[in-house]
């Protein structure tokens, strides 16, 4: 059996000079704090995925999370800013970083402004429109064109999945839910988010495909709602 993997990128992304991106899995350990019984041991393997990706540990900025669409522009290092799903920069000094647990990362680059997101994306924040959130932050704050940018959507629980009721499914458009056991449905939040970008005109989406649930070596809040996170880091080279 081959080890798993520390770090996961997107391919299309990976070959942009400017742009560094990773996902951790669980080889570099858990990176959420809110639960966490041994909080150095958590900030260690954030530096850990940080060095693995050649940043600047001291440069992680980390989106609070809340299951949003507020977007925060970040011009300098915080350790945390909360109560927003989604960073935008255009500073080489900053790295965004946020952690998962099947929600969905969101990245997009544009390498015309040199400019990126990061952004947090679960049912929630999916039905608020947080990817088009970051978007609309990027075009305001450094003048983006959706049609340059290119989107990545990394590691989520995957729409064999993701089952849900009647109250979350009726929220979502009907071609991206279907009929799951009994009065449960499944969601493809992939391809929603895929869908809101597309519609808002962004050049390029391109979506990993790795269930959390399905693969071992990500954590998942449904198989294993024990606070285990991995994360996402997005920063300019
Ligand atoms: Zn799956």
């Amino acid at each position: 059996m081959s080890a798993a993997p520390q770090v996961l990128t997107i391919p299309a992304l990976e070959a942009e000079p400017g742009l560094v991106h990773g996902f951790s899995t669980i080889s570099l350990g858990t990176m959420g704090l809110t639960q966490a019984p041994d909080p150095e041991a958590v900030l260690a393997s954030r530096r850990h995925f940080a060095r693995a990706l050649e940043i600047d540990a001291e440069s992680l900025t980390v989106a609070g999370a809340v299951h949003g669409s507020h977007v925060a522009r970040i011009d300098e290092h915080h350790d945390v800013v909360r109560g927003v799903d989604a960073l935008v920069t255009d500073q080489r000094r900053v790295a965004l970083f946020a952690t998962y647990a099947d929600c969905y990362p969101i990245v997009l680059w544009d390498a015309e402004h040199r400019c990126v997101a990061l952004a947090h994306a679960g049912w929630r924040g999916t039905v608020a429109r947080v990817g088009p959130a970051a978007l609309k932050a990027l075009r305001s704050e450094y003048g983006s064109s959706p049609a340059r940018i290119k989107a990545g959507i990394g590691p989520g629980i995957c729409g064999r999945c993701y089952e849900v009721g009647e109250e979350v499914a009726s929220q979502f458009d009907a071609q991206f839910v279907r009929k799951g056991e009994g009065d449960r449905f499944v969601l493809d939040l992939a391809a929603a988010n895929r869908a809101q970008l597309e519609a808002e005109g962004v050049g390029e989406v391109h979506v990993l495909g790795l269930c959390t649930k399905e693969t071992d070596y990500l954590p998942s809040h449904r198989r294993n709602p024990d606070g285990t996170r991995f994360a996402a880091i997005v920063a300019i080279r």
